[in-house]
This record gives C-alpha cells, structure tokens and sequence, in this order.
C-alpha cells in the first residue's frame, strides 16, 4: 500500500483463479456489512452503479467499493464523496491494483485492511460452502 497526496495505491494478489471473481452470494454477505454498496457510482460496462456489476466482477473491484463505502462511514465531512478505480496490473499473474482517494490517510488505510480482510473472510466461506456441496 502506498499513500500518495491525492490517493492510496494498493497492490493486491489474488490468491488464485478462484478467487477472481464475485458472486451473488459473496455480494449478499458483503451488504450485511457494507449496505450502500449497490448504489455506488461505477464507471463499468453495464450500468452507473456498483449495482450492475456487483455479482460479477473482480474481488479487487469489491474491495475498492467496500473501501470507500468504510471510509465514508468513518469520514467526518457530511456526505463525503471517494473516488476509486480498480485495473490488472498483470492478469496472468493475478495482481491487481485499487486506487482510491482519501480525506485522511489513516482512515483509508484501516478501512482498506478491513475490506481485504472481509473479502478473504467472503473467499473462504465461499470456497467451504461449495466443497461442503461436493
Ligand atoms: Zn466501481
């Protein structure tokens, strides 16, 4: 993670192919604790939210709005708007990178950590829940 003056840069790695990309019940469990994220402005294929491309899109995309719906939530400016963009550095290799702008550094660093660790918590249940399938 890096801190630049207008934005935070994080690279994340994919565990594996799996882990790619989000699903229906991935996002479900996401809104339990991230309830806005639907209505996030998106700049995606398929709509102007989050919303249009929430159950299928990559788990990086996930973090990044989980990222600023946690930091808005923290942030004391009244309705405080984050942008963020989320690309592959290198797809083959899994590496992604989420961009996100911040009011306070420590606030989008912390609320960075707690979205990449409720997507690995999102990861692992998913992957129990389909061996327990098999
Ligand atoms: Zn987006």
């Amino acid at each position: 993670m890096t801190v630049r003056p207008d934005r935070i840069v994080a690279d994340i790695r994919i565990a594996d192919e799996a882990c790619v990309l989000t699903s229906e019940d991935m996002i479900d469990k996401a809104l339990s604790r991230y309830p806005h994220l639907l209505d996030h402005a998106c700049v995606n294929d398929r709509g102007e939210t989050f919303g249009a491309v929430a159950s299928r899109t990559s788990v990086a995309h996930l973090v990044e709005h989980m990222t600023i719906e946690g930091q808005a939530r923290l942030s004391s400016g009244a309705k405080r708007l984050f942008v963020g963009k989320t690309s592959w550095t290198n797809r083959a290799k899994l590496l992604a990178r989420v961009e996100i702008s911040y009011e306070d550094d420590l606030v989008a660093l912390s609320s960075l950590r707690a979205a990449v660790l409720f997507a690995d918590y999102l990861l692992r249940e998913r992957e129990e829940e389909s061996s327990s399938r098999r």
